[in-house]
């Protein structure tokens, strides 16, 4: 159990971290697609900033609203995707103001069900399902071999980085990088990178409560 969570906090240090990150986003997205997903991030991730002070103080409403604005503001193949992860992981923690490990287990499993019934992406297909999953996957192995939520957070932590440095050798199967086949290989994907960025900013904002 945490003690209650600063939501407005947890969503501006993901604000921040994506809007540091922008351009080594949009390099590594120039590498075998378009060069804008750092910019398409901060930019929709810029309207929540604007909009935080008239937003209600809960998790839930929160992430859902964010997910709503990014879904509505963000060009490209992320809007729809992003929006889905958000909104999903708002519905998940409806209410809450404390998280236990079966709240961030229901967030994970929310957004990547959302991306993965939204966009159709498998693992290994070089999208940011790639650092999801593994980061799911590791956060309820960790809490079923009776870790407790820091811990288990550590470690989903940790899979969020191997799962996006898993991208740099695979082929890109979705969205536009999937063009280039076999010369998408060699670099990070972006939304596998952004995606690990996020996961670890709200990692780090959970913990901080506990
Ligand atoms: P665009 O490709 O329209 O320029 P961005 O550059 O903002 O959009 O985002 C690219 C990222 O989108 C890729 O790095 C990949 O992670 C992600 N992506 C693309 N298509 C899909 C999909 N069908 N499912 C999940 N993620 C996807
Ligand atoms: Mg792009």
């Amino acid at each position: 159990m945490t003690r209650e969570i600063n939501a407005k906090e947890l969503v501006l240090g993901i604000v921040n971290v994506i809007d540091e990150n922008k351009a080594w986003l949009s390099e590594i997205d120039g590498a075998v697609g378009d060069g804008d997903h750092g910019i398409n991030m901060a930019k929709g991730l810029s309207m929540v900033r604007a909009d935080l002070n008239r937003q209600p103080d809960d998790l839930g409403s929160l992430l859902s609203y964010m997910g709503m604005t990014l879904l509505t503001h963000i060009g490209g193949a992320m809007g729809p995707i992003y929006g889905t992860f958000f909104m999903k992981m708002g519905k998940a923690v409806q209410g809450k103001k404390e998280l236990e490990i079966a709240d961030v287990s229901n967030m994970l499993t929310g957004a990547l069900e959302g991306v993965v019934g939204r966009g159709g992406a498998e693992v290994g297909d070089k999208t940011l399902v790639d650092t999801l999953s593994a980061a799911k996957g590791a956060f309820e192995k960790a809490a079923k071999s009776g870790k407790d939520l820091g811990e288990s957070i550590d470690e989903m932590m940790a899979a969020a980085k191997r799962g996006m440095e898993s991208t740099k050798d695979m082929v890109a199967k979705k969205g536009r990088s999937s063009r280039l086949g076999e010369r998408s290989k060699g670099t990070i994907d972006a939304g596998a990178a952004s995606c690990y960025l996020i996961l670890t900013s709200m990692g780090e904002s959970i913990t901080q409560y506990l």
